[in-house]
């Protein structure tokens, strides 16, 4: 059937792209894509990753709880990050109901934040999750596969570079900078002259995370990382304030 000359097609939005393209390449290094509830409990979104009873990350003022009701056994809450989803097929992967003897997912999806919103940050945006669980992982591991997806995401050899950093849920954790896609490292506005480029955050599931989930922690460990999808896609097009992907605005969205 031919279609009117006229006829307006409909396209992908950039955040959809870009979750499309990181989908695609960590599938074709064998991880599988996996979702999960956008509505919580307490202990898939904080105690089950090993985040303190009393983290400043559970107030108020960063979370969205959601009002109790009668029949509520815990408290429910909008989830901070998509690592509860981590959590859900960690202890699925325990009880054997994959056949693999190793675990290797990737989690986008939507995550919540109560927080003033700004150029570069939004109440809600987009994370994505990697998690890796077999005998013998280690952080080289995490850099072999995050060197190849930004390589492949953003078309050029890149470089990654690990810093010390800390989390709850992994030990040791790491930051995660990328070498600067735009200068290769050399210097530019992009990366404010320093070469490399804040990207992720990461480290090793921690052991307390693993036991947790019903796995064991003497025989298995694991990477994990997590980062913005909404900053790679600023990164990767340009784009300087978050607010623009969920403005609507036609001047945007039809660039892509
Ligand atoms: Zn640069």
């Amino acid at each position: 059937m031919t279609e009117p000359e006229n006829t307006l097609k409909g396209h992908l939005h950039p955040l959809t792209i870009m979750i499309d393209r990181i989908c695609v390449i960590m599938t074709e290094m064998g991880f599988d894509v996996v979702d999960g509830p956008e509505i919580e409990t307490e202990f898939y979104n904080f105690d089950a990753l090993n985040v303190p009873k009393d983290h400043p990350s559970r107030d108020m003022q960063d979370t969205f709880w959601i009002k109790p009701r009668p029949q509520d056994t815990e408290r429910l809450l909008l989830r901070t990050h998509t690592s509860p989803v981590q959590i859900r097929t960690m202890e699925k992967w325990a009880k054997g109901e994959y056949e693999n003897d190793m675990l290797a997912i990737i989690v986008p999806g939507k995550a919540f934040r109560n927080e003033a919103t700004d150029a570069t940050h939004e109440a809600q945006f987009h994370q994505v999750e990697g998690l890796l669980i077999g005998k013998d992982i280690s952080l080289a591991h995490l850099k072999g596969v995050l060197r190849h997806l930004f390589t492949e995401l953003f078309g050029r050899d890149i470089e990654i570079r690990l810093r010390a950093s800390f989390f709850p849920f992994t030990e040791p954790s790491a930051e995660i900078d990328m070498q600067c896609f735009k200068c290769g490292g050399v210097g530019c506005g992009v990366c404010k002259q320093s070469g490399w480029i804040e990207v992720m955050g990461s480290g090793m599931v921690h052991p307390n995370v693993l036991e947790n989930c019903g796995v064991d922690s003497s025989i298995y460990q694991g990477f994990a990382f997590g980062g913005g999808i909404d900053r790679l896609a600023m990164l990767k097009w340009g784009i300087d304030d978050i607010r623009l992907f969920y403005s609507g605005d036609l001047r945007v969205v039809n660039q892509f």
